[in-house]
């Protein structure tokens, strides 16, 4: 079975970040989502407000201390020790506050995000394989990884860090306009020029942050394309190429992370530029003012001080807005995974019958992968009595897998309809349906863990004994056995390896334990050693027993052991019987047979 091109699906905005229109629907759905944290998000908010104007206190301290130095006062040694006192203690608020808002913040975000991995999990699991086979695996696993950590950045880092930064920059503009409303007038000149620095450069970096996620999601699906394919790259010696492969790649995500560096630290200079003419000019008005005998030295310092509360986040403000735009853009892609269909039973779903008999009918079955397409089934008619051992066959490509996969509705057809039972599969409830047939696919996947929970992937509630009894039918007890831990032994990514025939005899005992009344079974291509070969026969032969079976078939005692053969074209019926009868026909199916059987 070949997949189609997988094509990018990583830009439902466009190239430049989100559309205004995006990024306000996914943050008005953050605002949603997030509801069940308000509680505490309000609670992270005061403390936040706290931490935020707890360092006002230093301003006005230190313009008072500089008074108290400048001019005698009764008691200063008393007060000088009151204002050390007072910035301690605003000290120890600003931490113990700001530490209570980040981490209420943080958790609260890293709870959503944790659903939010729990929800991308399950929705990809449950994506209809037409949606799925549009995605390279690697892009999805990029969801999961790099936009969900942008959103945890975020949440935990950027979100309640701009909160204070907001709260001390108001405070401390209140602070300025108090303390000396012209010269405060005087900085806003200022401001525009700051705002639009800020506004244009974080659009931009918003663009390139965005570029930058797609280069990583390239990276991440190359991965881990390579590396299940790391035998094919080793067996054509292609280490090099892959490697010069993945070093563009590489290139191109880096060059696209350096744009999103060189832009942000551009803004961060240009900002401090402005902000240094600004400091400038203020310094020369002030100087005018005392000068001129409009302003105290404590006004002077009280103003300085509370300027530089005020303009100390203004480079930061930048940062923690673009983090915050990244992870909004971080959002946006997972929501874009989380809006995606899932599979469902159809309106007009009907009770699955409670005992079924296993009769299959395709009827006018027309079906393209793609809509629009070319057909990969033509009009196909065929009917297969309950307890029919079918044996599909025809050249590579013909359709024969694609035939199999209309009747657990992994696709639908786009005309015609499978029935079972004479009821259309569309209707039948989709767990049901699935949970009435059993799948023996070409290369058994095996998960890591114990032989003995591979097997009982089949059916979840299966004991050790019907485990042991299935593994006896698939003839895969006496390996099991002689493994060191027997059915405890652990298999797949970090256990034992297991040979092609072991693997297989494990999934027929999977089949086994679903007690399925369909059994579609994809024959392994490649040849096993006659003993595995043996063993896997007769254990299909028990299996296949009362049961509607389809083979996509290639082995020759298979096809004569069939009740029906359906010989596949160009997803075209040519020819359907029985072996003997087909031969006798001496058509396609005859030739075929001379081809590859007869030597
Ligand atoms: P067979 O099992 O006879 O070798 P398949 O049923 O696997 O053939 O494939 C029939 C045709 O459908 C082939 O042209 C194949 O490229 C195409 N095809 C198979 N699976 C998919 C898929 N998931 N998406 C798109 N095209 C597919």
């Amino acid at each position: 079975m070949t997949l189609p091109d997988a094509r990018s699906l990583g830009e439902n905005a466009n190239a430049s970040g989100l559309s205004p229109q995006r990024r306000s629907e996914v943050l008005q759905r953050l605002l949603v989502e997030s509801r069940p944290y308000y509680p505490r998000l309000l609670f992270s908010f005061l403390l936040g407000a706290l931490a935020g104007l707890a360092p006002l206190t230093y301003a006005y301290a230190s313009g008072n201390l500089i008074g108290l130095v400048a001019t005698p006062t009764p008691n200063a040694t008393l007060i000088f020790w009151l204002i050390i006192v007072a910035i301690f203690l605003a000290n120890v608020v600003t931490y113990v506050a700001s530490y209570g808002q980040g981490y209420l913040t943080a958790w609260s975000g890293q709870r959503m995000i944790a659903s939010y991995r729990v929800r991308l999990f399950e929705r990809v699991l449950r994506l209809p394989l037409p949606e799925y086979d549009r995605w390279r695996p690697g892009e999805l696993i990029a969801r999961f990884t790099n936009d969900l950590a942008l959103m945890t950045d975020a949440a935990s880092i950027s979100l309640p860090q701009l909160f204070q930064t907001i709260v001390t920059f108001v405070g401390s503009l209140v602070g300025l306009i108090i303390t000396d409303w012209r010269l405060t007038l005087f900085l806003f000149i200022f401001a525009p020029a700051v705002h639009f620095a800020v506004a244009s450069f974080t659009r931009l970096i918003g663009a390139s942050t965005h570029r930058a996620q797609e280069r990583i999601a390239d990276v991440a699906a190359r991965l881990s394309e390579v590396l299940h394919a790391e035998r094919v790259v080793k067996a054509f010696g292609r280490e090099k190429y892959e490697v010069a492969r993945f070093t563009d790649i590489n290139e191109n995500f880096f060059g696209a992370s350096m744009k999103v560096v060189q832009l942000g630290q551009t803004q961060i200079s240009v900002v401090a530029m402005i902000i240094a003419v600004a400091f400038l000019a203020i310094i020369v008005f002030s100087a005018s003012e005392v000068h001129g005998g409009h302003m105290q030295t404590t006004q002077v310092v009280r103003f300085w001080s509370l300027v530089i509360l005020a303009v100390n986040p203004l480079n930061r403000f930048a940062t923690y807005v673009s983090d915050l735009s990244k992870g909004l853009i971080g959002a946006s892609r997972v929501f874009e995974i989380l809006d995606l269909p899932v599979e469902t039973d159809s309106v007009d779903v009907q009770p699955m019958p409670e005992r079924i008999a296993g009769t299959i009918d395709f009827e006018h079955v027309t079906f393209a992968y793609r809509p629009g397409g070319a057909p990969v089934l033509n009009d196909l008619c065929a009917h297969f009595s309950a307890g029919d051992t079918v044996a599909i066959v025809g050249p590579s490509g013909a359709g024969k897998t694609t035939i199999v996969n209309l009747v657990p509705r992994f696709y639908s057809p786009q005309s015609g309809r499978v029935t079972i039972d004479g009821v259309n599969v569309a209707r039948l409830p989709l767990h049901e349906l699935r949970a009435a047939i059993a799948i023996v696919p070409q290369e058994p996947v095996l998960f890591s863990g114990s032989i003995a929970e591979n097997i009982r992937y089949g059916r979840l509630d299966a004991t050790q004994a019907e485990i042991e009894a299935a593994a006896r039918e698939a003839n895969a007890e006496e390996f099991i056995r002689d493994l060191p831990d027997g059915y405890h032994t652990t298999v797949g990514e970090r256990g034992v390896r297991l040979s092609g025939g072991q693997r297989q005899r494990i999934a027929i005992a999977r089949a086994v334990l679903r007690d399925p009344r369909i059994l579609i079974l994809d024959e392994a291509t490649s040849a096993l050693d006659s003993h595995s070969e043996r063993l896997i026969e007769a254990a299909f032969v028990r299996l296949l027993a009362g049961r509607t079976t389809l083979i996509v078939a290639h082995r020759l005692s298979t096809i004569r052991r069939a009740s029906k053969i359906l010989y596949i074209e160009e997803g075209r019926l040519i020819e359907m019987g029985p072996h003997e009868e087909l031969l006798a026909r001496k058509g396609a199916y005859a030739r075929l047979y001379a081809a590859q059987f007869v030597s």
